[in-house]
């Protein structure tokens, strides 16, 4: 088994935070990564899989269990029956950024809206990650994973993934635990092939949040080099410098708080100017009524609303609490480029972050009703 010396989570996450756990493992290859995992879960001890950790919020103690660092890489191209698309096959511990510069170099269309997101590609199906309106769900076919009750390696399609807004069978979220506990071998997803030719913008989002012209054609590369100027501009792109040199609002979990769902009614009674953008209606299910117990009258549809997604930065800035702010004598505060993203200013432990973190959940809460909820997972820690 390839035991390292444990190393504290605080080098390994992206927030800085987390002490040393009992035990390390370093898996290079899918074989020493089933192996490690199906050891470790016959121990019955606690066990945490880490990619990037760039979605992590760790606490203070040593860690009493096992983490196994997945360091598998490799993209393998494998058929699709679909003409026109081009599926890849990615290990699970393979650069998330790295795939998409390369499906960009090759001309593939469909992940380059999420350059520059930190992490590992076995992680990103785990919260469903997206920006400028694109998600994985839309390009993902399957993962491979072994499963932790049974110790099986299966591949599983999207479909039984339970993917939504930053969620998934796989998400451990604040206060429950993953509805399918198992952990991602390798992931496939199907890419439009495209080439070097400018082509339509697509998606109201993306096209706004670059600065495209409505109708306007661009690269592949195009729309990359936009987006990570973008997330820079933001502190949304980690530096490969050390801690000292790199800029310290990258120092984060990325979004700290989930943009909120609520309910339409609810959101009327929030001020106008909260921006606001309507979750995808669930689809229309077909009211089956057995023909014996048909009485002749046909149940009305429901007329209820769809729920309406709101900005959480917006909420949290109009609570008072500008970008950089921190609470006195903290080394915790909000990124000066993002109001969303908590940062730690060097050295902050994680009660700071979490103090910091509950100081903006109760402004938010006192000014408009609503408990921001933390988008990361939260290990031996609380808020
Ligand atoms: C600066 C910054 C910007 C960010 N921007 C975005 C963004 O735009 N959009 C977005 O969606 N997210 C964003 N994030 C969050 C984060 O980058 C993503 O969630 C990313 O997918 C996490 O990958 P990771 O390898 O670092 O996961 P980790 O932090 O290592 O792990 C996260 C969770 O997934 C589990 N996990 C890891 N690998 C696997 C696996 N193979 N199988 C099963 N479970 C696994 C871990 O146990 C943990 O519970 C940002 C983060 C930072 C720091």
């Amino acid at each position: 088994m390839p035991d390292i010396e444990p190393v504290p989570l605080s080098k390994l996450t992206t927030l800085r935070t987390g002490g040393r756990p009992a035990r390390m493992i370093a898996a290079t290859t899918r074989d020493e990564l089933v192996a490690a995992l199906r050891e470790v879960w016959s121990t019955g001890e606690p066990w945490l899989v880490l990619g990037g950790g760039s979605n992590l919020f760790v606490g203070d103690s040593d860690y009493d269990g096992t983490v196994v660092r997945i360091l598998t890489s490799g993209i393998e191209r494998v058929p699709s029956a679909r003409p026109g698309y081009v599926r890849l096959r990615i290990e699970a511990g393979h650069d998330w950024d790295d795939l998409v510069a390369h499906t960009v170099r090759e001309g593939l269309a469909g992940i380059e809206g999420m350059s520059g997101i930190p992490g590992t590609v076995g992680a990103a199906p785990v919260q469903n990650v997206g920006a400028y309106g694109q998600e994985i769900e839309q390009t993902l076919v399957e993962v491979e994973l072994i499963d932790e009750t049974t110790g099986d390696v299966e591949t599983v399609p999207v479909e039984q993934l339970g993917l939504g807004f930053r969620t998934s069978v796989f998400k451990a979220h604040y206060g429950s635990v993953a509805e399918r506990p198992s952990v991602i071998l390798s992931v496939t997803l199907e890419l439009e092939e495209v080439g070097d030719a400018p082509r339509l913008v697509r998606g109201e989002q993306l096209g706004r949040a670059l600065g495209y012209e409505p109708g306007a054609a661009a690269t592949l590369r195009d729309v990359r080099h936009r987006v990570l100027a973008t997330r820079r501009a933001k502190g949304m792109v980690l530096d490969d410098l050390p801690d000292d040199r790199a800029d310290p609002d990258t120092r984060s979990a990325g979004s700290f708080f989930q943009n909120a769902i609520v309910s339409a009614a609810f959101a009327r009674t929030l001020p106008p100017e909260c921006p606001r953008w309507p979750v995808r209606p669930d689809v229309e299910v077909d009211t089956v009524i057995p023909l014996e117990s048909y009485d002749g009258i046909v149940p009305a549809a429901s007329t209820s609303a769809p729920d309406v997604k709101v900005s959480a930065a917006w909420l949290i800035e109009h609570s008072g609490l500008r970008k950089g702010f921190s609470l006195p004598r903290s080394r915790a505060g909000l990124s000066t480029k993002h109001a969303l993203a908590l940062t730690n200013r060097g050295g902050a432990t994680a009660g700071e972050i979490a103090e910091l973190a509950r100081f903006i959940q109760q402004r938010v809460q006192a000014e408009f009703g609503l408990l921001l909820q933390p988008e990361p997972v939260l290990i031996d820690v609380e808020l």
